[in-house]
């Protein structure tokens, strides 16, 4: 890892993992009933004051404002006080949000609405407002109502890496959720989310880099390693969420807001939307664990995403022509760098990013940059060096060169590539399986 640490390229590698635990309604339910319809109140009671501020021409109500009034309040002494002023601080930032949103051009964003009484609403126990001792979680209430001790599942605070280390976690937060199948309520959820620290990676320096696109994964390692893993289910179930959008968007536009009809068609849209996003978390999970278990088998230290929120920006003013910028807001970009960071750290590999500059208009092997190289999307044909490759792959080798030397434009292939291999998702297995180059 000398060059890393030449280069100051520090990692914390700290770990995080929400583990989840089911709770029985039977036994539960009376148990954290009281608090989530509280939790639910306290929102009302935000979303109320936002409004009579509106009404009345007064100045839009502050989120010390808003915790301090609310202190009185009966539903307030329900709560520790941390998970009480959560349920404010998350008011705030559905409301921000929704602001965000607007101003990137989503008019038909609502902003945050009362919810119906009996909605139980999810509990956030920060810090202080828990303890942890030998597989017990004590979550505090008021101080009148006491706390609440839940057992864990055995192994709940420890993690075995892969040579053998075993890490022992501390909560840093824990969340209880109603589950809901269909209308029915199914039970409650404990969400712990434990740190395990920083973790000891392997200490090599290996590094593989990777090229993000729709539909396909491309990757090339510093020992010349090349791979493609074709995935086209996931970008077909992103494109059909796109269109599902527009087609509840444009039946919404028909009819009046608010009406009984413009709320069923809402309600159709958001179980729609929470179903599809379920198979696509469930394909980029499948993904980002395909990829960490390359990076595992090899040895490698370095796991390198391209740094995409660059170009997203670019894609948002315009800089790539309208067609570009709707695939590259494809991919659940955000999510797949969230799970690789964790898959990879929980198999000892490092994940890290690159700057994705002119990694798509310069050729591996020469390091001339010009754009019609890339003759058609998926091929790279250099006129200087004669070189022919699958454009993806020539952009993750850009981005091996981005991360191990700054830049890319310039500088020859700094290793032999050894020819692709491709992998695709089996949809009867489950898994993805390798195939002929040819297939790509
Ligand atoms: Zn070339």
């Amino acid at each position: 890892m000398a060059w890393a640490e030449r280069k100051g390229k520090k990692r914390k590698n700290r770990l995080y993992l929400t583990r989840r635990t089911f709770l029985p309604l039977d036994v539960w339910l009376p148990v954290f009933e009281a608090p989530m319809l509280a939790g639910t109140k306290i929102w009302n009671s935000c979303v109320w004051e936002s409004r009579e501020a509106r009404t009345r021409g007064e100045k839009y109500p502050t989120e010390a404002g808003l915790k301090k009034k609310f202190r009185s309040y009966a539903s307030w002494k329900q709560l520790h006080s941390q998970s009480a002023q959560a349920v404010v601080e998350e008011y705030f930032e559905a409301v921000r949000s929704c602001a965000r949103h607007r101003k990137n051009g989503h008019e038909e964003m609502r902003p945050p609405g009362f919810k119906p009484k009996d909605t139980l609403r999810t509990i956030t126990w920060k810090k202080q407002g828990f303890e942890y001792r030998d597989g017990r979680l004590l979550l505090k209430l008021s101080r009148k109502l006491g706390a609440v001790e839940v057992p864990l599942p055995e192994g709940s605070d420890t993690l075995t890496l892969p040579d053998g280390t075993v890490l022992k976690g501390v909560p840093v937060e824990v969340k209880v959720k109603a589950v809901h199948r269909g209308k029915r309520l199914a039970g409650l959820e404990l969400h712990v989310t434990w740190d395990f620290g920083t973790v000891p990676v392997i200490p090599a320096d290996k590094v593989s880099a990777y090229d993000i696109n729709a539909g396909i994964i491309a990757r090339t390692t510093s020992e010349g390693g090349q791979q493609l893993v074709v995935c086209r289910e996931l970008l077909s179930l992103v494109q059909y969420r796109n269109k599902t959008i527009a087609e509840f968007q444009q039946k919404m536009s028909r009819c009046k807001e608010g009406s009984r009809r413009w709320k069923a068609l809402l309600n159709a849209k958001r179980e729609a939307l929470k179903k599809l996003d379920r198979r696509i978390k469930q394909m980029t999970h499948a993904l980002t664990k395909f990829m960490a278990e390359l990076d595992r088998a090899e040895d490698v230290a370095f796991s390198v995403l391209g740094d995409l929120t660059g170009i997203r920006r670019k894609a948002r003013t315009g800089d790539k022509n309208k067609k570009a910028s709707q695939k590259i807001n494809q991919l659940p970009y955000d999510q797949i760098r969230r799970q690789h960071e964790y898959k990879s750290l929980m198999r000892q590999v490092c994940p890290d990013e690159t700057r994705e500059l002119h990694s798509s208009t310069t050729c591996y092997e020469c390091g001339t940059k010009n754009r019609s190289f890339r003759v058609r999307r998926g091929l790279w044909a250099c006129r200087k060096c004669k070189t022919v490759m699958h454009a993806d792959l020539n952009g993750s080798g850009n981005n091996l060169k981005n991360y191990l030397f700054g830049h890319c434009i310039g500088l020859k292939g700094p290793v032999r590539l050894k020819g692709p291999e491709v992998y695709r998702w089996d949809k009867r297995l489950n898994k993805f399986v390798k195939v002929s180059p040819r297939a790509a």
